[in-house]
């Protein structure tokens, strides 16, 4: 892949983003977070993820979120209204709450990192600009579970779910985190297998009061996929939420 000289990148990101936004770039280069940018890895409404490279010539990727989405506000909001962190927030500036959008994904992704979940390490936020590992794979982006579960044999697939499912419980009883959007198509796979779980902007504490649904939710996608798509033989999905939440019974007992 070709490294973006730094022409071609300042024509490449004014064509996308704000004048704000690659100010916001130029000044994590200038801190030497960000040494060079490469190619772009995903494009979608709300988010676009990029290849760059670190001072050290480490990989990093690099989420961008669009400030001008009027999708956004109205997806976000329901995840912001009852999150205690996001106290005093007015929903009228779109700049600010995607900022603290953008501050809530490398928390996130700091609290889960921190706990054991096994989530790209977070580097640096800024803005509208997210710096974390970058998850690759040859070259590349490594594929999501979506893409590449047909390819893989039997026990993969087990390995793989048991260690989503361990992932989650360590997010529930050690980060108390809640993802709140999860699916084949936020878990990274690569080679043993190793899984790695992403896009964490929408993760909810545990005293959020929808946090129990949410969770319900992810799990009920979880097993829908494993039992369905990839065809293993797992316990019911109220049978993987005991699993994952069994430090509340715990608590319960000293309580
Ligand atoms: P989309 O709506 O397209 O899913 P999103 O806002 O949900 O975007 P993410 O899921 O976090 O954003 O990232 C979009 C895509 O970028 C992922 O599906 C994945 O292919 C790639 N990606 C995200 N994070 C990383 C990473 N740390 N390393 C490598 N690739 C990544
Ligand atoms: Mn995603």
């Amino acid at each position: 892949m070709r490294v973006l000289r730094d022409r071609d990148w300042y024509k490449t990101v004014e064509e996308v983003f704000d004048a704000r936004t690659v100010l916001t770039i130029y000044t994590l280069m200038r801190r030497r977070v960000i040494e060079r940018m490469n190619g772009v890895v995903s494009s979608g409404k709300e988010a676009r993820v990029y290849l760059a490279y670190g001072p050290k010539g480490g990989r990093l990727a690099v989420k961008i979120y669009l400030v001008s989405t009027a999708v956004f506000r109205k997806g976000i909001l329901k995840y912001i209204v009852g999150d205690p962190r996001f106290q005093g927030i007015q929903p009228g500036d779109t700049r600010r709450l995607i900022y603290m959008w953008t501050r809530k994904e490398f928390r996130n992704l700091k609290r889960m990192y921190d706990a054991g979940v096994r989530v790209p390490r977070p580097v640096a936020v800024l803005n509208n600009v997210l710096v974390m590992e970058f998850i690759g794979l040859n070259g590349s982006r490594a594929p999501l579970l979506a893409e590449i579960y047909d390819a893989l044999d039997e026990d993969e697939l087990y390995a793989i779910y048991r260690s989503v499912v361990y992932n989650l419980w360590r997010m529930y009883c050690v980060a108390r985190l809640v993802h709140a959007d999860l699916s084949e198509y936020n878990i990274m796979v690569r080679p043993g297998p190793e899984v790695v779980i992403i896009d964490v902007s929408q993760a909810l504490t545990l005293d959020h009061p929808n946090a129990m649904d949410y969770l319900v939710r992810d799990i009920r996608n979880i097993y829908r996929f494993f039992r369905e798509e990839a065809g293993l033989e797992i316990p019911g999905p109220e049978e993987i939420l005991e699993g994952v939440t069994d430090c509340r019974r715990e608590e319960k007992k000293e309580g």
